[in-house]
């Protein structure tokens, strides 16, 4: 299992991080990042941890995303973005990827992916260079930040716009990401039927994660598994959350509620027709928790429970 840690740089609120005409970089960087992950999908053996809000509403603080990527002993960890140069347009082009000074991993992946960027974007190559950028400085694996583009730039603009140059620029970084880290095409969503006698740990060990990743995964609330059950052992997780401002009133007969944002981390029990308000919705490994006003957590799966605003 290989685990790769991917965000668009920013978010869509973000101030500054505009074109000239007010086009947000975040949706441009989205553009590549979503392709990215939609073509390293079609491999096996890929997880992808998206590090971003995959709706750009939220601009996921840096930490919070160097902290995702850590938690989840990424592999490889690729920050995408587009550069700026006055603000103003001008004739200033071409693509650049960072690496940590120093870090001898981080050159050798951005020896492996910057290329096919250059190539994908038709840009000028403006070479690999080495900064102490955040994402590539508190990440302890190796990352690269890729500036795909200028987007105060009327040459590069014309790509940026171009949403098959977009997608293409994505399948580029997805291709060699595969390369580099050895990736087998044709896997698709991975999953894994339960046979009589398998456990948990036993699957977990045999994919390359722990069990509570597989857990998250998957929503499993406790150890129980069945044979015939199909848990997915790859896949794409998200680590973000934004504010909200409804209430859930609780469907199951008893639902359990959750001290962290952590489905390891049972807290209590509540009952049927129980409401409360809603702080925060979270994404945890890819599914939808809600952070409660009293700082518990509950499931956002709308087989349990009712979201709803008055
Ligand atoms: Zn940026």
């Amino acid at each position: 299992m290989a685990k790769i840690a991917i965000g668009a740089g920013h978010g869509m609120h973000t101030s500054g991080k505009r074109s000239p005409e007010g086009e947000r970089e975040w949706s441009f960087n989205n553009k590549v990042v979503s392709a990215a992950i939609n073509y390293l999908n079609g491999y096996a053996n890929a997880t992808v941890i998206r590090m971003d809000d995959p709706t750009g509403e939220t601009d996921v603080s840096l930490t919070t995303r160097t902290n995702a990527a850590n938690n989840a002993n990424a592999d490889i960890l690729i920050s995408y973005h587009h550069n700026a140069n006055t603000g103003q347009w001008g004739a200033w082009t071409g693509t650049e990827t960072y690496y940590y000074p120093g870090s001898s991993t981080g050159l050798a992946l951005a020896r492996a992916i910057h290329p096919s960027i250059v190539g994908a974007m038709g840009l000028r190559d403006r070479g690999i260079k080495s900064a102490n950028f955040h994402m590539v400085r508190e990440s302890r694996m190796p990352a690269i930040l890729i500036e795909g583009g200028f987007m105060d730039s009327t040459i590069d603009i014309v790509k940026m716009r171009n949403n098959s140059v977009m997608d293409q620029t994505g399948k580029a970084l997805a291709n060699a990401i595969a390369a580099h880290l050895g990736l087998q095409s044709g896997g698709g969503r991975n999953t894994y039927t339960v046979k009589a006698g398998d456990t948990l740990w036993g699957i977990a060990q045999a994919h390359n994660m722990t069990v509570s990743e597989l857990k998250r995964l998957n929503n499993l609330s406790d150890d129980t598994i069945y044979p015939g059950q199909v848990l997915i052992v790859s896949g794409t997780s998200t680590n973000f959350s934004k504010k909200s401002t409804g209430y859930v009133e609780v469907l199951a007969s008893s639902l359990w509620v959750y001290d962290a944002p952590d489905w390891d981390a049972k807290y209590e029990v509540v009952n049927q027709g129980e409401v409360f308000t809603v702080k925060k919705e979270l994404e945890v490994k890819g599914s939808k928790m809600y952070q409660l006003k009293s700082g518990l957590y509950i499931t956002g799966n709308s087989s349990y429970i009712r979201y709803f605003t008055k």
